[in-house]
């Protein structure tokens, strides 16, 4: 593979950055790669398990000389990241982000760059309920999508950041900003949020059973569990910033599921069957679709994005 950008910064070194990371090592899409953490525990993280090869200690020296400054810091971060970089820029890079949500986002960062410099908003569809600078991997963007939105950007950067991206393993879809945040808040916001607020319903139980819902707790609820582990911080800001989307996706969901609850209090075993038919068509599509090669279990199939 050959170089595609000779200078990267990574800006934020949790999960998706540690794994981008690790995924340019083994592509070697990238000559050098500087990084930088706000909190010195992280980065003395990543200069002992040599995440990176130049730890910065400061985010304008990480993204000096830079052809591509990728911001993964929690969404409600980016701004005033892009506010504090923005003047060290070197005229003609690239800046993406890897945030799960796109509006807000460009809303915060864009008014913040030079001219000279693309932006070009990305999202990797992938993650796991780990957090930090050495839960990364290098597959983790295999056979993933990653959502390009281009909002206008530059074709010829716009290009070079998806042949990035393929390089680390995704495959890359463009979409439009409004688009992105729906399609999200359908397929992995409010999954987590549902996942949040059962395992917050089984806490409330415990009271009342403790030993039960620990002891008979089953694959489906475990599951739960394990995305509720996500990282606090990163969910907050994801619905605080995509609020429009999560609400909405919300009020259809509170209707369905008010429509089986009228269904099974009115004992309409139909109804019941013919919904559960429907949605296990779904999950087929998803395994036909190689999004999920994991035995048939639910939380795998929840994009952690
Ligand atoms: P993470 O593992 O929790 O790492 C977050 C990084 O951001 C850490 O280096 C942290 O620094 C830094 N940070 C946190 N708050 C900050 C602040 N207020 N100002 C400056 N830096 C701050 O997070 P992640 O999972 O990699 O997520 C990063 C981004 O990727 C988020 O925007 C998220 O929406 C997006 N994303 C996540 C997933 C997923 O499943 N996790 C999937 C797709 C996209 P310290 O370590 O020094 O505290």
């Amino acid at each position: 593979m050959s170089v595609i950008y000779n200078r990267v910064a990574l800006i934020g070194l949790g999960l998706i950055a540690s794994s981008m990371y690790w995924a340019m090592k083994r592509a070697g899409v990238a000559a050098e790669v500087s990084g930088y953490a706000r909190s010195e525990q992280t980065r003395d993280t990543a200069r002992r398990i040599g995440l990176c090869d130049q730890v910065c200690d400061s985010a304008i020296e990480a993204v000096k000389d830079a052809d591509l400054v990728v911001l993964c810091v929690p969404v409600g971060a980016m701004g005033r990241i892009a506010e504090e970089i923005s003047p060290h820029l070197k005229p003609g890079c690239t800046v993406s982000d890897v945030g799960s949500v796109k509006k807000s986002v460009i809303e915060a960062i864009e008014p913040h760059l030079p001219q000279g410099v693309h932006f070009v908003p990305a999202h990797p569809m992938a993650g796991t309920e780990h957090s930090g600078p050495e839960s990364g991997f290098d597959t983790l963007f295999d056979n993933r999508w990653c959502l390009i939105v281009p909002n206008g950007a530059d074709e010829g950067a716009t290009q070079q950041l998806e042949a990035y991206w393929q390089a680390l393993g995704a495959n890359c879809e463009r979409m439009e900003v409004g688009h992105h945040d729906q399609v999200c808040a359908v397929v992995s916001h409010i999954p987590h949020l549902i996942a949040y607020t059962m395992v917050g319903v089984a806490d409330d139980l415990r009271r009342v059973s403790e030993r039960e819902v620990i002891k008979f707790s089953a694959a489906g609820f475990r599951d739960f569990t394990r995305i509720a582990a996500s990282d606090p911080t990163m969910w907050r800001d994801v619905f605080l910033t995509n609020k429009d989307a999560t609400l909405e996706i919300l009020g259809r969901f509170t209707e369905e599921l008010f429509a089986l609850q009228r269904s099974i209090r009115t004992g309409d075993g139909d109804q019941l069957f013919d919904y559960f038919t429907r949605t296990r068509e779904i999950r087929r599509g998803i395994i036909e679709a190689g999004q999920d090669t994991e035995a048939p279990d639910f939380g795998r199939g929840v994009p952690q994005s």
